[in-house]
């Protein structure tokens, strides 16, 4: 849950063409969805006070969610970024896969292919670069229903797997909408995160979830069923950082939203699934 604590917390923000995903960024984070304590907070203050309330859960009403596929290339070549049409097609099996139970669906509307050095190499996930917001404004499709997925080198960040905004951020920065991913973490890429779940991890940030570990043992990801967790976890290791009476639960290492290999992660839980559908009724009209 979030704490009170974050509500008072101080940071400082930069940003150069809109809100800042991330301002608490490291060299080992491999995804990029760090917003700063306070940003956090104030997302959840706006989703408490305009949260869209939704029919019981056996009335859930399921969604499709359109998705375009950018492929951003170096050259030609695989090893170049231009990854294969079943990638992207088994990328969309992962996300059905995953998102099954959570009455939301993702369909393949259309790949595009772009060569383009610059934006392969020069998007990055701590600052909102010119080649990020040209990629993104010449490439985008549809509104804050439609889920733009762009696969990029991330040449810059050399541990860095994906970034995505959240729901909140649209009403701010309608262009910068989607979810990149490194062109190797997508199914058939790199062991361990050759599964697609990185695509998952990603388009849960755009559907409203955050980290379990966001904000350490009393921060959190404003969901109750989510066990405390002081900071990400690698591999597939059982573990408790956050011990004691006060904090229930080990880690969340099978959880989506968490760090650890592809082959580890396999949840959503019952608390994630009612915030993402209440986080995309507000924020993306979901259902239609
Ligand atoms: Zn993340």
């Amino acid at each position: 849950m979030f704490s009170h604590r974050i509500l008072a917390a101080l940071a400082s923000a930069t940003f150069v063409f809109g809100t800042p995903l991330n301002t608490a960024n490291n060299s080992s984070t491999i995804c990029g969805s760090n917003p700063s304590p306070e940003w956090l907070a104030e997302a959840e203050k706006h989703f408490l006070a305009n949260r869209v309330d939704l029919p019981s859960k056996a009335d859930y009403r399921n969604v499709v969610i359109p998705v375009y596929f950018h492929v951003i290339s170096r050259d030609r070549t695989l090893a170049g970024g231009n990854i294969a049409d079943y990638q992207i097609y088994q990328q969309i099996e992962a996300l059905n896969g995953g998102y099954q139970g959570t009455g939301l669906s993702w369909r393949l509307m259309d790949i595009t292919r772009t060569v383009k050095p610059a934006w392969f190499e020069a998007v990055i996930d701590s600052v909102y670069t010119r080649e990020e917001y040209e990629m993104k404004s010449q490439l985008r499709q549809g509104g804050p229903e439609t889920l733009n997925i762009y696969t990029v080198g991330f040449s810059r960040s050399p541990t860095l797997l994906g970034f995505a905004t959240y729901p909140y951020n649209y009403q701010f920065d309608r262009i910068r909408d989607g979810a990149v991913l490194r062109f190797t973490a997508l199914p058939g890429g790199l062991y361990p995160y050759d599964r697609g779940v990185t695509g998952i991890h990603e388009a849960g940030h755009w559907v409203g979830l955050a980290h379990p570990f966001d904000g350490g043992c009393d921060g959190g990801d404003g969901v109750a069923d989510t066990p405390a967790e002081a900071q990400p976890a690698f591999f597939c290791t059982p573990r408790d950082s956050c011990p004691g009476p006060r904090y229930p639960g080990t880690d969340p290492i099978y959880n989506f939203m968490d760090y650890t290999d592809d082959a580890c992660r396999e949840e959503f839980t019952p608390g994630q699934i009612a915030r993402l559908r209440s986080q995309i009724a507000t924020y993306r009209g979901y259902p239609q």
